[in-house]
């Protein structure tokens, strides 16, 4: 074989020299957070396409995440120098087992047509088990039963394999009803996250000829993050792996944080004795993160015993401290947190200037991110929310797709049940009940069960007219698939017009109906990116992590664990309080497995910043809805003080935020303020708790918002009194200061400094004592 230039080994040192070019056996690199394990990995398999070790398609590279996997891809072209054609197993375990599981899944008893539920579907289809059983939801909820079933799952567990000492779960009931919803399942031609894992699993287990053939297919495997698999993913990768051995693993054990999810560090751990004589490579080299960052992050994960314990070095400028700062509430943190974004635009505490692109705000809950996003919409901030399903999880969005959902796949009764009476068609409980008895005395889907209650006249009238209609549409619209002459953003828009689903939105007067028409739009301009109906909704089950680009910088909002393997030149890590980071759940926990996950998260969080990293507090915090006052995260106090500046919030309360907290810091002007907002925040509190408020959210068909928004408070504030005068300075909550300017009723319009002129309810707002 003629030998080609490597100028992709050229930027890489030694050990990571070592790891790329041990192209033979089982290799292991375990390092430390930004030491170039993915970048090895990536050269890695450059190195196994130039030197013509393996084609694109007999390379099975598992990455964490979808953006990880494009990400990769993008690197072996611009590595390779050209575009990559392929790379077909080049994913995520999930991705990969997809593709796997169609080709496959008459052996697990499915179709190849289907569908991926989310967790709600997966959620409503347990209270409809749970309800058969008799068993009452209060006490036994649904969502348990979904955890035990899913943990179960993420150790490759089949209904007929629940060791004994687990069969008592869910009072019992437990291995019964993951058997029966197994059952549902296949006859909804559906399976759900854990399943693509499972299913993969049992065939590579049960079927000798087929395992056999991937193994020899894959010649070469390689794995990313691989502190985070759990044992699904484990028996996988080792079934797949005991062919040519030609497996590379990279991880980091301090950065093991989906234990909750079933992940076993353990894995890592064990990767020498899977595979004897496998070469260990260690990284030490940081090329990511300044000395302090460094530094500081290692003094937390230091408070963690039984690490393997690894040296990290930088040969980076000194740089910044981890700077610290204490707010009084979040909602305080969220405008300062803008405030620091618009200033470090322009360059500010002589740091130089960053793009909002270099910047992310990295919340342990995503409940954190609407503080932020409020913010921002207020002041005009462009932003985007990385990892979480937000945009396919508003209601018109799935409402849309159950739609699409039964147009590919008419098996798919879970959509259906969405989508009869939405719009009102006439079709109520009475009706519903009706097509359901059919479907299950027939053993047909729903939407036969529907043709038959219209054609047998066991539902009349407008409601039976209205299903006719319906059931026929969805005949026609299926057919329509295969039409070339239409596209299928055009059959998607026909679908919504016709079945009255877009006039439903057109005709509703609520404020949010024209955000919700505005959704729909954006939901048929992400159709454009895919070949056909069902490559979209395959994705959308998938992918947690795509948000429509529109152009322009962005501060990047996520999650700590969507943030894995991520860098960002500045990083913002608010919400350091104990309850809150760590969480309530580990330090509630016996022993400390669950706080030594959160301070590993907490090394993740930090280690993502290369330049900046800005880690906040506040003293105060609405959580469910109720406010209470936080402690400083006991991680704060973990940090090496030699590597952390502590920063003064601007005017408001005047200094002494420090590692010691809060509490230190009342001087007379807060000791004032704090008794008047905890008077707002009591009465509030109750707004949020009122029945009222309970039924408007129902009402919206939203899931259970866990932050209320202020704007809606005012639709049930009845009885407040103003007692304000024109010109007097106020303090609103989430607007900050300014000055009455006019005041009507209970609702007093203000003249905010930073945010604008608003009308705001009196109540939420309190006399500046300055
Ligand atoms: P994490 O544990 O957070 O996933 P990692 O070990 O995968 O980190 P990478 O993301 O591969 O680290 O690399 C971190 C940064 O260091 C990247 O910006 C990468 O380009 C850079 N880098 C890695 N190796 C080298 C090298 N040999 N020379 C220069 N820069 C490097
Ligand atoms: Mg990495």
């Amino acid at each position: 074989m003629q030998a080609r230039p490597t100028p992709y080994l050229d930027d890489l040192n030694p050990a990571q020299r070592e790891a790329v070019e041990t192209l033979d056996g089982p290799v292991l690199m375990l390092a430390g957070a930004g030491t170039g394990k993915t970048k090895a990995l990536t050269a890695r398999i450059v190195h196994l396409l130039n030197t013509g070790r393996a084609r694109p398609n007999e390379i099975l590279s598992v990455t964490f995440t979808n953006k990880a996997a494009r990400e990769m891809k993008d690197r072996v072209g611009r590595m390779l120098g050209q575009t990559v054609e392929g790379m077909p197993w080049l994913g995520t375990f999930h991705a990969i087992s997809v593709k796997l599981l169609r080709r496959h899944a008459e052996l697990v008893e499915l179709k190849s047509n289907f569908t991926i539920l989310d967790s709600d579907d997966q959620l409503r289809l347990m209270k409809q088990l749970i309800a058969a059983s008799n068993i009452d939801e209060k006490r036994w909820p649904a969502r348990q039963l979904a955890n035990v079933i899913d943990g179960w799952k993420n150790r490759a567990i089949t209904p007929d394999k629940i060791p004994a000492a687990e069969a008592g779960a869910f009072n019992h009931e437990g291995p019964r009803l993951y058997a029966e919803y197994q059952a549902r399942l296949r006859e909804l031609n559906a399976v759900d996250f854990g399943d693509l894992l499972l299913h993969c699993v049992t065939i590579f287990q049960t079927h000798e000829d087929v395992l056999a053939q991937y193994q020899r297919w894959f010649r070469y495997i390689l794995v990313d993050e691989y502190q985070d698999t759990n044992v699904a993913q484990y028996l996988w990768l080792r079934l797949l792996a005991a062919g040519h051995k030609n497996v590379c693993c990279v991880g980091d054990d301090d950065q093991s944080i989906y234990g909750w999810r079933g992940a076993e560090v353990g894995n890592i751990l064990r990767f020498e004795k899977d595979f004897p004589g496998a070469h260990v490579v260690r990284l030490e080299q940081n090329y990511r993160s300044t000395p302090h960052i460094l530094a500081a992050a290692s003094s937390v994960i230091e408070g963690n015993q039984g690490r393997l314990g690894k040296t990290l070095w930088t040969e980076a400028d000194e740089g910044e401290k981890v700077r610290l700062i204490g707010h009084w509430d979040g909602d305080e943190e969220a405008r300062w947190v803008g405030e620091e974004l618009e200033a470090m635009q322009q360059g500010t505490r002589g740091m130089r200037p960053y793009s909002l692109d270099d910047c992310a705000i990295l919340v342990r809950a995503s409940h954190q991110m609407r503080a932020f996003e409020d913010r921002f919409l207020t002041i005009g901030l462009p932003y985007r929310v990385i990892g979480g399903p937000r945009f396919y999880e508003r209601m018109e969005i799935r409402d849309a797709m159950a739609y699409f959902r039964l147009v590919v796949s008419p098996d798919d009764d879970l959509a259906f049940e969405r989508v009869v009476n939405t719009p009102k068609r006439g079709l109520g409980d009475k009706a519903q009940q009706t097509i359901q008895r059919i479907a299950r005395d027939r053993g047909v889907n729903l939407v036969e069960g529907a043709r038959i209650a219209v054609s047998e006249e066991a539902i009349r009238g407008k409601g039976g007219a209205a299903l006719r209609v319906l059931v026929d549409d969805l005949d026609r619209w299926g057919r329509l698939t295969g039409d070339p002459d239409l596209t299928h953003m055009e059959l998607a828009e026909q679908v919504l017009d016709e079945s009255g689903y877009t006039a439903m939105w057109q005709n509703d007067k609520t404020p949010e109906a024209p955000g919700r028409l505005e959704n729909l739009k954006e939901l048929i301009k992400a159709l454009e990116g895919f070949e056909n109906l069902s490559g979209f909704l395959e994705h959308v089950a998938l992918v947690m992590d795509n948000e429509t680009e529109a152009e322009g910088a962005k501060v990047s909002i996520m999650t700590l664990h969507a943030a894995k393997g991520l860098e960002f030149p500045a990083v913002f890590l608010p919400g350091w309080e104990d309850g809150l980071f760590p969480s309530q759940r580990s330090m509630d926990e016996q022993g400390v497995k669950g706080l030594e996950e959160e301070r590993r998260l907490a090394y993740v969080g930090i280690t993502r910043a290369e330049e900046v990293c800005t880690i906040s507090f506040a003293g105060n915090r609405r959580v469910f809805g109720q406010w209470q006052s936080q402690l400083p995260s006991r991680f704060i106090d973990e940090l090496d003080e030699a590597h952390v500046e502590v920063l003064t919030p601007p005017g408001l309360y005047g200094g002494g935020y420090g590692a010691a907290g809060m509490a230190a810091s009342a001087s007379p002007e807060i000791m004032a303020r704090q008794q008047s907002d905890l008077h707002d925040r009591a009465s509030r509190a109750d707004v949020y708790n009122s029945p009222g408020w309970r039924r408007l959210q129902s009402r919206s068909g939203e899931r259970p918002v866990s932050q209320p928004r202020e704007s809606k408070t005012q639709v049930i504030d009845m009885n407040a009194v103003a007692a304000y005068v024109i010109g007097e300075r106020v303090f609103h909550q989430k607007f900050g200061y300014g000055a009455v300017a006019a005041i009507e009723g209970d609702k007093v319009e203000v003249d905010f400094e930073k945010a604008g002129t608003k009308k705001v309810v009196s109540r939420f707002i309190c006399a500046a004592d300055d």
